[in-house]
């Protein structure tokens, strides 16, 4: 596969150039391209440029708006919502961290519901700040239906992953983020466009038929991890980032959506809490640690996020290889 070597300074201005060509102003084209290019730098490909085309194509529609302005507001003394005033979500979220932050270390916990904004990014850059101000954070968003519900023959949830970030004391947050269908639809996305097959388990075709080929899964579903368990932990993240900030189902979403081959309008529900504030004041941080070092001292075993900092490290010195075609299609928009 041919590829272009780029800085992430120009991975970043690639991704907003394009964007405010197509209608974002800077402040909304910048907080889009800093994703990307975090997800670029941590090499989790299936969130960063290849997501441009999608971008631009909800730009194109009219469907999103690149000059958001969101609005934050207090609705409760532990609950901070954003309107996102129908914008990508990158741009509600600047509004609204440091407020749920602030809201977190005078109560002890707070929620942030963001609410009319277009999430289309992995969750993991959303805690890792939260984390590594020292909170213990969660976060969870739907889609529309891609994920069949335990033993049904039908797509209802959305790929609605989960995120929980836990601060060190190295400053270097343990972060995890995941799906809760078996792997995210971007990698599926990403199979399709590097031609190779999925795990067998992944999901199905259009008749519900087993199958590893990605397109067939692409037309059809994925399956839940860990079967019924997944299946419920989807049903939680459709509540929380739905039904408790009043935002849409993944069902509900796909009906008002245009299928631009963008992100629906839908929610997001943030949960941050000061572990300070919780019973162990002084010790809950060196507490912590021993958890974390006993689960690495058995031969082959990793905490999540290690792989992303490892690939950040690199990237981070050597720039990152873009495969030539997805360049070519970034410079084609
Ligand atoms: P993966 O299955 O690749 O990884 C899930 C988590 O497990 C990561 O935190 C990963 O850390 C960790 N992990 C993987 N292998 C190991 C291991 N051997 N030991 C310990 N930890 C491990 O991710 P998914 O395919 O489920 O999701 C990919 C992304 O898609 C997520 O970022 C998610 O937010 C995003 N997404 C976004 C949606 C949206 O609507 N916006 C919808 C669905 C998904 P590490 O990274 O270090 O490998």
């Amino acid at each position: 596969m041919s590829t272009v070597q780029l800085t992430l300074d120009e991975v970043h201005s690639l991704a907003a150039e394009t964007l405010t060509r197509h209608g974002c102003d800077d402040e909304n084209a910048g907080a889009v391209a800093r994703v990307i290019t975090d997800a670029e730098r941590d090499g989790c490909h299936s969130h960063g440029l290849m997501r441009m085309a999608g971008y631009v194509a909800t730009l194109k529609s009219g469907k999103v708006n690149g000059k958001a302005r969101p609005k934050v507001e207090q609705i409760a003394p532990a609950v901070v919502r954003v309107d996102g005033d129908g914008g990508f979500a990158p741009m509600a979220l600047l509004a609204g961290r440091q407020p749920l932050i602030d809201c977190a270390r005078k109560n002890g916990i707070a929620a942030l519901a963001l609410v009319d904004i277009y999430h289309f990014a992995a969750l993991w850059a959303e805690i890792e700040p939260l984390a590594e101000a020292g909170l213990c954070a969660l976060a969870c968003t739907s889609y529309k239906p891609a994920v069949i519900p335990a033993g049904g023959k039908k797509a209802l949830y959305g790929t609605n992953p989960i995120a929980f970030g836990w601060p060190r004391k190295s400053g270097e947050p343990v972060v995890f983020d995941q799906a809760t269908s078996v792997v995210a639809r971007g990698e599926v996305m990403l199979a399709a466009r590097e031609g190779h097959q999925m795990a067998e388990g992944v999901g199905v075709d259009a008749d519900g038929n087993p199958t590893t080929d990605p397109n067939a899964i692409l037309e059809g579903s994925l399956l839940a991890f860990g079967g019924h368990k997944g299946s419920s932990l989807a049903m939680m993240v459709e509540l929380l980032a739905g039904g408790l900030i009043g935002e849409s189902f993944s069902f509900e979403a796909a009906k008002r959506d245009n299928n631009d081959g963008g992100p629906p309008q839908g929610g997001e529900f943030i949960l941050a809490m000061d572990p300070g504030m919780f019973g162990d004041r002084e010790g809950w941080l060196d507490h912590s640690e021993t958890l974390f070092e006993k689960i690495t001292e058995q031969e082959g075993v990793r905490l999540p996020g290690d792989r992303r900092r490892t690939n950040r490290e690199r990237n981070l010195r050597d720039g990152i290889s873009l495969p030539q075609s997805v360049y070519d299609k970034i410079l084609q928009l």
